[in-house]
């Protein structure tokens, strides 16, 4: 089983760039004695792509795992999510004054952050730690390209899981619909309402949590 090295995510898929090797094969075909060296485009290493963290890798990147490896693996994650548990699905307030939602979707867990109408940035949850009883999430800000939006702007093209949806209006992805409720996203989509209002609302009586952003 492959494995990424920096989320330890097991989404992770070749990339297939055979377009661009036949292409370059056929140019090499009327180079003079290219005949005998256009085999070179399809010896090249292929890259690898992970889903959740979006880090390209080269094969000898990946972890290789077996079960065993992989269920400690598992282990962990379902630490983490345990550690997180009191606060999935709540609105949190950061250090800076930040809101955060903490969810789950996709099988990992995220913190979206909510900075203004439609403005919605998404981070994953890496760690967890308590300090002087202050809990402290630890996030990561690279997100691949699957888990990075959670609304389709109208006229969008986003691609998720070979399909290609047109839209004609704001709407939540298939990730958002895991991460936030209808009514969440028809308040971020709503310039008439007081955004700032709602979100200060929403966390009224949460405790505060540091909120860790590591860099990439
Ligand atoms: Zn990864």
């Amino acid at each position: 089983m492959d494995i990424c090295p920096i989320c330890k995510s097991d989404d992770v898929e070749k990339t297939y760039s055979i377009g661009l090797r036949v292409l370059v094969c056929v140019i090499l075909l009327f180079v003079p004695f290219g005949i005998f060296f256009c085999w070179i485009p399809f010896v090249f290493p292929y890259r690898h792509v992970c889903h959740v963290c979006g880090t390209d890798l080269s094969s000898d990147q990946l972890l290789r795992m077996d079960w065993r490896e992989k269920e400690e693996l598992l282990k962990e994650h379902q630490h983490l999510e345990e550690m997180v548990s009191p606060f999935l699905g709540k609105w949190v307030k950061d250090q800076e004054e930040g809101i955060f939602k903490v969810a789950k979707g996709k099988g990992q867990i995220f913190l979206v952050e909510i900075q203004g109408v439609r403005k919605v940035t998404t981070y994953r949850v890496v760690a967890y730690n308590e300090q002087n009883n202050v809990p402290e999430i630890k996030v990561s800000p690279k997100v691949g390209a699957k888990f990075r939006h959670v609304i389709k702007e109208a006229g969008d093209f986003i691609s998720f899981d070979d399909e290609t949806e047109y839209t004609n209006e704001p709407s939540l992805t298939e990730l958002g619909k895991e991460l936030l409720t209808e009514d969440e996203f028809n308040h971020i989509i709503d310039s008439d309402l007081d955004i700032d209002d709602w979100l200060k609302n929403l966390c009224m009586d949460q405790q505060k949590i540091k909120i860790d952003i590591l860099a990439e």
